[in-house]
């Protein structure tokens, strides 16, 4: 996948993207990340790149121009352009996922009050939030959107690391996780896990994990017991954890 940042900011993206998983994937070409300083496009004498927003109120607004350039430089007529935006959809797993079949993405970080509508209008398919709250710039949520679009990718999570058990994938939130040593300090790690019997740690585990989506996430464990087909273990356990919750 080739994916190109659009930012006034590049520095802020060399440290976390050739790091770790991201890293490995650049050295092993399954993605290439471009990143973009929108203001070598900028066409003015001082390389401005913002300015005051039209019917007055506070803050700076990026320009449309050093934007529309640096979207026509990199050919992005025919790419997904994501805007990251706190009026955007709200990011979540599924979307990870769509996006993670594309060929290619661009994204646009914006910063101030924003970016001219006009880029949006004449540019953006998507945009996306990544909650809500305010955030000083658009670099940051690009890299989470990049992380977890890239680790959906085949091949860039190694072996030994795989995304269906993890939170969200299946509709819940992972269960417990230990390694070495079974006890520290005085603290254990549960039987189960130890005894090698892969039913019963299976069946804690999914017990695990609807009691922590319950506590955590209500929203998301409703939905799972309403779309999803439960089996007997599954119907067991919810039963009792409900019964426990209402008489608490
Ligand atoms: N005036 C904008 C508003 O009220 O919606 C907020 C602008 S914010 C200070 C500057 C930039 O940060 C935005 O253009 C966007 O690129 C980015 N940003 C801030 N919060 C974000 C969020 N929750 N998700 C995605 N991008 C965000």
């Amino acid at each position: 996948m080739k994916i190109d940042v659009l930012t006034l900011f590049p520095d802020m993206f060399r440290g976390t993207l050739g790091e770790s998983m991201i890293g490995r994937a650049q050295e092993n070409q399954i993605i290439d990340i471009q990143i973009i300083n929108i203001r070598d496009y900028a066409e003015n004498k001082h390389k401005q790149v913002d300015d005051y927003p039209y019917g007055g109120g506070a803050g700076m607004v990026m320009q449309p121009q050093p934007i529309f350039s640096a979207l026509e430089a990199i050919q992005a007529e025919h790419s997904r352009v994501i805007y990251m935006s706190p009026k955007g959809r709200t990011f979540n797993q599924n979307m990870a996922i769509e996006l993670s079949e594309e060929k290619r993405l661009v994204f646009i970080c914006g910063h101030y009050e924003g970016i001219d509508q006009r880029v949006i209008d004449s540019w953006v398919t998507d945009e996306i939030s990544i909650g809500d709250y305010v955030l000083t710039g658009g670099e940051l949520p690009a890299m989470v959107v990049i992380d977890a679009v890239a680790r959906m990718i085949p091949g860039v999570l190694g072996q030994k690391e795989s995304f269906t058990d993890e939170s969200f994938y299946g509709g819940l939130l992972e269960y417990p996780q230990y390694t070495r040593p079974s006890e520290f300090q005085g603290l254990c790690v549960p039987d189960v896990l130890l005894s090698g019997n892969h039913k019963k740690i299976n069946e804690w585990r999914k017990e695990e994990a609807l009691k922590a989506t319950l506590n955590n996430r209500p929203d998301l464990f409703e939905k799972y017991i309403l779309e999803k087909k439960l089996d007997k273990y599954e119907k067991k356990v919810i039963d009792k954890l409900l019964n426990d919750n209402i008489s608490k």
